[in-house]
């Protein structure tokens, strides 16, 4: 498809209705365009969010009209008084509202098939800015408006996402595409596990000053997983383009090496999986902390009754006793937050459960429980495999989400690591 080059200013999305502005709601319409545009290779530059108050709505399309060529306008269009978009856009454009009767005929058939009758407030939805394209809504009675001037494009659509997100599927995404084409898109996820922000920020500061102009390098970080977003728009020259990207990702996964745990955005426990059925091995659990998360997400992947044994949630210590035979010694000496006793719940539940690697996790998940010498966010977390076991101490930060979340994260990574080390002896071999 030939692509023709758009006009070069922003995209935006105005979200209108004071409900979004209260603490109980939230804009999600600019979301699902975000994510539809993203098909198209196309973003969003700005976002705006304003009350139904007149002056306000006015406001925020004239900024809009001054720096962007697309703009969506998403609210306000419903039959009462403070549904106000219309007004605004014909008032800020200098242009007539027009009455449409067959507008008018549509919503008051879609009323009398539902055997209810029109109300008179609905003929302000009947009303188009003059010179726009009517939207069909077929699961409203507010219509939505497509109007072109002076090569801006503003895209008027009704607010309940039950009637907006098909309207931008169905009608205004094929008509961008239409129009504009398709710009193809180079993206990669790198994952990443291991190390803080702020390691992996200094790790990959080289790329940035060698990065190309049109290529975005998005950082996204959670305690325990950072990913790295990578994209670049497809010119004129697909070649090069394709070769510069495939150069910072490279450059990407040589400086983050291990750390690296998928290119393409895959989660943890996918890779980790993956990783098990190729080598032919099976995993079993016992979880204190975690309270089964751990299960949770490898049982998320489909296909994991491959390598997944089992997980024992052994919250507490009659459990770790009765269920794997830890020992009661141990627990009273040593306190189920122990590398002793993470060890013992990683070795006898690979054993009970004849696998060939075993992962616990015992740790304090807050917000009480800590104590000095064992505060909120130690956890240890413990891999037993055929030549032996190890365990670590972490110290998690968060509440207690948080810290369950990291374990597991952990966890993953450390049976991640070793099924690598075993996977690359094995070739050496
Ligand atoms: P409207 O009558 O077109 O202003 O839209 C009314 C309903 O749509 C409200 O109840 C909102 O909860 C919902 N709504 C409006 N805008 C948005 C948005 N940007 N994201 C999600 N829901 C929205
Ligand atoms: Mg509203």
């Amino acid at each position: 498809m030939r692509i023709k080059n758009l006009p070069a200013a922003s995209i935006e999305f105005i979200a209108v209705g004071s409900e979004l502005l209260t603490p109980h709601f939230q804009d999600t319409n600019s979301l699902f365009v975000a994510e539809k545009l993203q098909e198209l290779g196309r973003e969003l530059s700005f976002k705006t969010t304003v009350g139904d108050r007149l002056d306000d709505l006015k406001l925020a399309i004239k900024i809009a009209r001054k720096r962007s060529w697309l703009i969506f306008i998403c609210g306000g269009l419903g039959p009462t008084e403070d549904d106000r978009t219309r007004q605004a856009v014909a008032e800020v454009l200098g242009l007539k509202l027009v009455f449409r009767r067959d507008i008018l005929e549509k919503i008051r058939k879609r009323f009398e098939t539902r055997g209810l009758r029109m109300s008179p407030s609905n003929r302000r939805q009947a009303y188009v800015l003059e010179g726009s394209e009517v939207l069909e809504n077929p699961h409203g009675t507010a219509p939505g408006l497509w109007l072109e001037r002076r090569k801006q494009i503003f895209v008027l659509l009704p607010g309940p996402p039950p009637e907006f997100r098909p309207m931008v599927e169905n009608l205004v995404i094929p008509k961008l595409k239409e129009r504009y084409g398709q710009v193809q898109v180079l993206r990669s996820v790198i994952r990443v596990t291991g190390a803080g922000e702020s390691l992996v920020e200094d790790l990959i500061k080289p790329v940035y000053r060698s990065l190309p102009e049109r290529m975005q390098l998005i950082t996204l970080a959670a305690p325990g997983d950072i990913q790295i977003r990578l994209s670049l728009p497809v010119r004129r020259k697909p070649q090069r383009d394709v070769a510069a990207f495939n150069r910072v990702k490279e450059k990407l996964l040589g400086l983050l090496g291990r750390l690296v745990y998928s290119t393409d955005g895959e989660p943890l426990e996918k890779v980790v999986g993956d990783l098990l059925r190729s080598s032919g091995k099976t995993l079993a659990c016992a979880e204190s902390c975690t309270g089964g998360l751990l299960a949770h997400r490898i049982t998320s992947v489909p296909g994991s009754s491959d390598y997944f044994l089992e997980s024992i949630v052994t919250y507490s210590n009659e459990s770790k006793l009765r269920e794997l035979g830890v020992s009661a010694e141990l627990l009273r000496q040593k306190g189920a937050v122990s590398e002793e006793v993470a060890r013992e719940m990683a070795e006898k539940v690979r054993t009970k459960a004849g696998a060939d690697y075993g992962l616990s996790t015992t740790g304090i998940a807050g917000p009480g429980g800590g104590t000095e010498t064992k505060p909120v966010g130690l956890v240890y977390t413990g891999l037993a495999f055929s030549g032996g076991t190890v365990v670590v101490k972490n110290m998690f930060s968060g509440n207690r989400e948080r810290i369950k979340f990291q374990t597991t994260q952990k966890a993953l990574d450390m049976l991640r690591l070793k099924l690598l080390e075993e996977i690359g002896q094995t070739e050496k071999k």
